[in-house]
């Protein structure tokens, strides 16, 4: 079981040292911001559509390892997905962040299980989650730059 636990660490770690998909992405017509005050968080995600599905999808924000990691990692599960879908993987990850319940199989999702002992990080670890799913709901805008 240590070795489980020292390899979802690793998962989370490595997020954090080489994020995914971070910075702006200048093409994005839709995004979001969200704030978890609480600890200091914040997290922008653009994305660009293709149709109903998301093309490319990044984040921008600052917080705690927790946030970043999975920020970084949302973008990654998220890709190519449509709105219904992104808010069944996000139903998910929420499931495994609040119980602790480990899917069968290893998935980097579950490196985030061990939140759910610290209920204050539960936000820590939605932020960006919450953020990809306002900005699927967002009508398309015109690219800022
Ligand atoms: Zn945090």
């Amino acid at each position: 079981m240590s070795d489980l636990t020292d390899l979802y660490q690793a998962v989370i770690l490595d997020h954090n040292k080489r994020p995914r998909n971070r910075g702006k992405l200048p093409q994005a017509t839709r995004w979001a911001t969200g704030d978890n005050p609480t600890c200091g968080d914040n997290c922008t995600v653009y994305l660009e559509m293709d149709g109903e599905r998301i093309g490319e999808i990044s984040f921008e924000g600052s917080g705690c390892a927790i946030s970043q990691a999975s920020a970084s990692l949302m973008t990654t599960q998220l890709k190519g997905k449509t709105l219904s879908e992104a808010e069944e993987s996000f139903g998910e990850f929420k499931d495994i962040v609040t119980t602790g319940r480990e899917p069968e199989e290893f998935n980097e999702v579950a490196a985030f299980a061990g939140v759910h002992a610290f209920p204050a990080r539960i936000k820590c670890a939605t932020l960006a989650w919450h953020a990809a799913v306002d900005a699927l709901k967002q009508p398309d805008q015109i690219p800022t730059n």
